[in-house]
């Protein structure tokens, strides 16, 4: 049985986690955290009536008075790096959700893991149809150098760009190297009009109701184009992800980013 706390529970993502984790036989919830909530027993909300499950407003509180596993992570920019940080350095394997790390900050709790010898896991994306969309994004930059990712989420998101369009980024990047596309003359007559640069791409972030999380990567070449896109059209397509990271982290020694490295 892997126990686990799950850090913004009342959230989207968190309370889809939550109720994957109530469901999974080989998985116990052992405790939730809200730094808001006034509640302290999931009980005390109508659709979890039949559990008994301690809500926590403090960190602290958690590892005094429960023994976790895994730390499921799906909160917001601000809190996710102090959060992971901190599950590691009390020994609970990190499963991080919440996007918006930056290089170092990944690369610092990478090292605070090997130190410790914790498993752990960040993915900007969950999702398993995310992850081909990125390898197959990545392979087709070897053929095709001249991109431009648009990543469209719903209006309430916190950091722009994705982190599964950083991601994408990162990884065509690395086959392509830096590539300056478009007019180099070219001038905005609108700031921000032509979108974010990485290494010389573009990335568009579209924000609207009704979106849950899509991405599309468009490559253009001599007489002929190529679109790889993605949709989440549910947050239950990020729990397969979620549920297969909390049994991986298990057997790791060391903090993972991407899902797509433990496939
Ligand atoms: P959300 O609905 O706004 O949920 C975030 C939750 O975190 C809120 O309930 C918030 O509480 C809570 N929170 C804020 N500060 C906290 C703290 N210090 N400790 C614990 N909880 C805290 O957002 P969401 O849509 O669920 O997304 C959450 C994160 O997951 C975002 O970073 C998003 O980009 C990411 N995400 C990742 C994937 C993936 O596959 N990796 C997929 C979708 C989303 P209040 O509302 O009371 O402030």
């Amino acid at each position: 049985m892997i126990k686990i706390i799950i850090a913004g529970f009342k959230g989207k993502m968190g309370l889809t986690a939550t109720k994957m984790v109530l469901d999974r036989e080989n998985f116990e919830l052992v405790g939730v955290l809200d730094p808001f909530a006034v509640e302290t027993n999931l009980n005390q909300f109508a659709e979890f009536a039949n559990e008994d499950i301690p809500v926590f407003t403090k960190k602290e509180e958690i590892v005094k008075q429960v023994a976790a596993d895994v730390w499921i992570d799906f909160t917001i920019p601000k809190v996710a790096y102090e959060h992971t940080k901190y599950a590691i350095e009390h020994g609970i394997r990190p499963v991080v959700g919440t996007t918006g790390f930056t290089e170092s900050q990944v690369q610092e709790l990478i090292v605070e893991s090997q130190k410790r010898q914790i498993g752990g896991l960040i993915a900007p994306n969950f999702a398993i149809g995310a992850i081909l969309m990125m390898q197959f994004a990545q392979k087709a930059a070897h053929y095709f150098p001249d991109v431009e990712i648009m990543e469209l989420h719903h209006d309430q998101k916190l950091d722009a760009p994705s982190g599964t369009a950083v991601k994408t980024a990162e990884m065509i990047a690395e086959v392509r190297g830096h590539h300056q596309q478009g007019n180099p003359a070219e001038k905005e007559s609108i700031p921000g009009a032509r979108g974010a640069d990485f290494e010389g791409m573009k990335i568009h972030s579209v924000r609207l109701p009704g979106l849950v999380a899509h991405q599309q990567v468009q490559f253009g070449s001599v007489g002929e184009g190529l679109t790889i896109r993605h949709d989440s059209y549910d947050r239950t397509s990020f729990m397969t992800g979620v549920a297969l990271g909390c049994e991986k982290v298990m057997e790791l020694d060391v903090l993972v980013y991407g899902l797509e490295n433990l496939l």
